[in-house]
């Protein structure tokens, strides 16, 4: 487009240089029909030369009476034509036939000479004269007559090229006019193309405003959800800790800032045994509780799984444990999802913001003060305080302690016996770890089992139980049942059906005098290998307990999903069971459980006649408890050591 363009502009520039150049030439042609003149002269010139030619003849006849003025002026008028014949274009006629350059210099000798003698001539110097023009009169003749030729020649020639410039000046004409309608129609186009490029530049201006904003919108969506939780909405922990950081900027000017960590208690289980959607919803039902309990300026965050934080400012030490109270007792209400009734409670841990406190300081002190809380039980409220650090340094130091306690020998296994409730008699034993620090004197396994599991060392400490449990068992000159305790950890290792198999293997123990107690949460994950693992144990002839019944969330749930062959009811039952109808009942309920289908009932925990001889009434098959022995070192079985006794117990066994 712009070539073409570029070529118009040059065509008129060629064509306006063209344009000037045809009328110059117009003007010169134009010029020539002024030749006419020349003709003119000519024939003036040869009539003065006749006339002068007449005259002299005249004045030589007439001798002296001869007017001699009429001469003179005869004279002065050929001089004068001789002249103009000697001027512009004539001179050029003249001159371009070597003829007539003689003739006029010739005439104008003879002219000249009598111009000057004139006034001394008398009748035969005339008559010389006339004699000396006389050749002249042919060739003045002629002279006369080729200019007329000339001319016409000129004119005709002049007409051929104003003819010539016509057709040009008509054709550039033309041309010019066609290329200024393809100026008008390029320039048309041209318009055109610039409204389409105008619409089109618009068009990518509004989509590109478009993408703008949609990208816009997404960066606000990626970025409310690299800050909030998926499933309820709330803040999640980056936005906590970023909020915290701007409460604790304020905390220094005298506006305190307080975290209220939350922990729900056995959420797990909802999730496990009602399914994830429940779990979902639960979640959202909670955060919206949360919500609804928050004062304005509060934060609600979801820190991930069940963890939930509120963040508040201006809250004094009891106002914030009474707002943690509050919050709790509502969390705990019963919620209503999927047509299911679900209580769930949760534990608190509370840190009030000081002078120096920075966030990562105040959330470990909330996050110690609900470690605190929960290791109190459900539904407990914990506000820090500095002795949890210390704690945490103790817990920590067990940690690294037992690591080392195994091969020390600071850990030794404890027996407590087992008896059938009709008999009273010891039909086995339960095997139960004991720590003995060098330091710290007694260490619960309350305290330390937590702390192996967390560290992975229970299935050293598993593997270790069981061979010695074992080992035990199979000195025995009585076949009482051995039991030991599983951790749902030990369920994660590939290696455990082979751990038990090798523990009865070393000891020689018959696989049925083995009891491996397990609590449900063991089932809960309903993973296959965990149930693949019990069904192999029990083929070979293991037995299988569920320790600590009724304290889970699914007791009758789990006994449904897997053929347990004991039911242990839990200690926190029998100890209200003669107090608590709600106790009874529930111990009542799992002695029917375990008459129905058929598994044996053993109720933990007896430390009184009361205690036994209710559940002796219920019908419950065997009883442990402080009544019957403590957890007692392998000094105390030395009774069963020794073949008499066995053979004795034998007997009376088999009788
Ligand atoms: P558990 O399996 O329920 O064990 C019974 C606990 O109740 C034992 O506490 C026992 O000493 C205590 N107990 C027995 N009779 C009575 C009674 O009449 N009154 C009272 N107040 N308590 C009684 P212990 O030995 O402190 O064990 C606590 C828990 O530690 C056990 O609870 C068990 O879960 C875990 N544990 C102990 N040894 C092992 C082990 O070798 N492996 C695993 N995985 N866990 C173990
Ligand atoms: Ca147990
Ligand atoms: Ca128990």
């Amino acid at each position: 487009m712009r070539r073409i363009l570029g070529v118009i502009i040059c065509c008129f520039v060629v064509a306006t240089a063209y344009f000037a150049y045809v009328i110059a030439e117009r003007q010169s042609a134009l010029q020539k029909f002024a030749r006419y003149d020349d003709a003119w002269d000519v024939s003036q010139a040869f009539t003065s030369y006749l006339r002068l030619e007449h005259q002299l003849a005249t004045y030589s006849a007439e001798g002296p009476d001869a007017n001699s003025d009429d001469m003179r002026l005869r004279i002065d008028v050929m001089i004068n034509q001789l002249g103009v014949l000697q001027q512009g274009t004539l001179r050029n006629f003249i001159q371009s036939d070597p003829e007539r350059r003689q003739l006029i210099a010739n005439l104008n000798d003879v002219v000249t000479e009598l111009d000057n003698n004139f006034e001394t001539l008398d009748a035969d110097g005339i008559k010389q004269v006339l004699q000396k023009m006389s050749p002249f009169d042919g060739p003045m003749t002629r002279l006369s007559a080729s200019i007329v030729q000339f001319d016409i020649a000129e004119l005709a020639k002049a007409q051929n090229v104003l003819r010539r410039l016509h057709f040009i000046y008509t054709g550039l004409a033309a041309g010019l006019i066609l290329a200024g309608v393809v100026l008008v129609f390029l320039l048309l186009r041209h318009n055109n193309l610039l409204d389409r490029a105008y619409g089109h530049t618009r068009r990518l201006t509004d989509e590109l405003r478009e993408a703008s904003q949609e990208l816009q919108t997404q960066n606000n969506r990626l970025e409310h959800d690299a800050h909030h939780d998926a499933l309820t909405g709330l803040p999640n922990r980056i936005l906590f800790r970023q909020d915290l950081t701007a409460r604790l900027l304020h905390a220094r000017a005298g506006q305190p800032a307080a975290i209220l960590l939350f922990d729900l208690d056995g959420f797990k289980e909802v999730n496990d045994t009602l399914g994830h959607d429940v779990g979902d919803s639960l979640l959202q039902a909670i955060a919206k509780r949360l919500l609804d309990l928050t004062r304005p300026g509060d934060l609600v965050c979801r820190l991930g799984g069940d963890e939930f934080a509120v963040v508040s400012t201006g809250l004094t030490q009891e106002a914030a444990l009474d707002f943690a109270r509050r919050l709790v007792k509502e969390i705990s209400q019963p919620y209503s999802v999927n047509d299911l009734a679900i209580k769930i409670g949760s534990c608190v841990g509370v840190a009030l913001a000081d002078r120096q406190s920075d966030t990562e300081e105040l959330f470990k002190h909330a996050d110690l003060a609900l470690y605190e809380a929960k290791a109190l039980g459900p539904g407990h409220i914990s506000f820090f305080q500095s002795q949890m650090q210390t704690r945490l340094k103790e817990r920590k130091s067990i940690e690294t302690d037992l690591q080392k306690a195994l091969q020390n020998g600071e850990i030794e296994v404890h027996y407590q016996p087992q008896a059938t409730t009709i008999t009273r008699e010891i039909c086995g034993y339960e095997a139960l770890l004991r720590w003995t620090h060098p330091v710290r004197g007694m260490v619960p396994p309350s305290d330390f089992i937590p702390v192996a599991e967390k560290t992975g060392m229970i299935h050293v400490l598993g593997d270790w139980v069981l061979k010695m449990a074992c080992r035990e068992a199979a000195r025995w000159n009585l076949p009482l049942k051995i039991a030991v305790n599983l951790s749902p950890i030990q369920f994660r290792s590939q290696n455990l059906f082979q751990s038990v198999f090798q523990a009865l293997e070393e000891s020689g123990l018959s696989p049925s005098r083995l009891e491996l107690e397990i609590t449900e949460s063991v089932l809960l994950d309903k993973n296959e290998q965990t149930l693949d693992t019990l069904r192999r144990l029990k083929t070979i002839g293991v037995q299988i307990a569920m320790d600590d019944f009724g304290t889970g969330y699914s007791s009758l749930g789990s006994l449904s999903g897997f053929p347990f062959d004991k039911i242990k009811i839990d200690r926190s039952f029998i100890r209200d069971v003669t107090t608590r109808p709600n106790s009874l009942a529930i111990v009542e309920l799992a002695v029917g459980v375990g008459r129905s289908l058929r598994m044996t009932t053993i109720a933990e925990g007896i430390e009184t006649e009361e205690q036994f001889e209710c559940l002796k009434r219920l019908g419950c098959d065997q009883i442990q408890g402080y009544l019957i022995g403590r957890p007692a070192p392998t000094s105390s079985l030395a009774y069963l050591y020794g073949k008499k006794s066995y053979i004795q117990s034998a007997r009376g066994l088999a009788s």
